[in-house]
């Protein structure tokens, strides 16, 4: 079952709730995961389980980082405001950045996410490129 992580900031939380009961079918067989407040406002539109984790400026952002660096996580949808200042922008800037790193697709936007949620690779056995960080590992292994 594919894992998805949502994440919306108060800016963008009405934005978020929408396109999701927009594609509510698409939900029924995904495993959801969310930061706290988002994951709360998930649960009651959509009726369905949500792993919420701690309030994104609480850590929670950072959860969910840790879980894609686990490997748990095959999409991240985070709609980020870009109107207004955050006090956790550390853990959104970290957020951002694990997701490139452990290369999972990313959407900001409902327009991304649209392209994403329409995608037939969601339908088959799609496994996103592992990146390769072996050269990084052992750059201080003596050869
Ligand atoms: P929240 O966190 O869902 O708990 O509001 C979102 C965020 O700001 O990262």
């Amino acid at each position: 079952m594919k894992s998805i992580a949502l994440v919306a900031h108060d800016g963008k939380k009405a934005e978020l709730l929408a396109w999701v009961q927009q594609h509510a079918a698409f939900f029924q067989d995904k495993q959801l995961y969310a930061t706290g407040t988002t994951g709360q406002q998930l649960k009651a539109t959509l009726k369905l389980p949500v792993h919420c984790l701690a309030s994104g400026p609480l850590g929670g952002d950072q959860q969910i980082g840790a879980l894609i660096a686990e490997q748990k996580i095959d999409w991240l949808v985070f709609f980020w405001d870009p109107l207004s200042s955050q006090p956790h922008d550390p853990d959104v800037k970290a957020l951002i950045r694990l997701a490139v790193v452990w290369n999972i697709p990313v959407a900001c936007n409902s327009a991304t996410a649209d392209y994403i949620v329409s995608s037939s690779l969601f339908s088959q056995d799609y496994q996103a490129a592992k990146p390769d960080f072996s050269a990084y590992l052992n750059r201080f292994s003596q050869s």
